[in-house]
């Protein structure tokens, strides 16, 4: 069978068999190297009052929230496009 992509959308190499993670929408097991990672930075105060502590000009730290997706919701929730032939990246 022809492959759409050389490394099958993954990144392992020969590797063998990488850690497994969770969708953050769908809670589908994928391979790490084959699923988008999304950082994203989240305040550790509800949204009202930081709004409150920002106006008198207090210094909020934010933490670091890494979410992992499948390929059918990156591609759903448009983190990433579908490519055509000449524009994946190799062969
Ligand atoms: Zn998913």
């Amino acid at each position: 069978m022809p492959k759409k992509r050389k490394s099958g959308g993954r990144s392992k190499g020969s590797k063998g068999k990488p850690v497994t993670v969770h969708c953050a929408k769908c809670g589908r097991l994928v391979p790490r190297d084959k699923a988008k990672k999304k950082t994203r930075y989240q305040s550790v105060v509800d949204p009202k009052i930081y709004k409150d502590l920002k106006k008198q000009g207090a210094i909020i730290p934010k933490r670091q929230v890494i979410q992992y997706y499948c390929v059918k919701c990156a591609v759903h929730y448009r983190l990433v496009k579908i490519r055509s032939k000449d524009e994946r990246k190799g062969p």
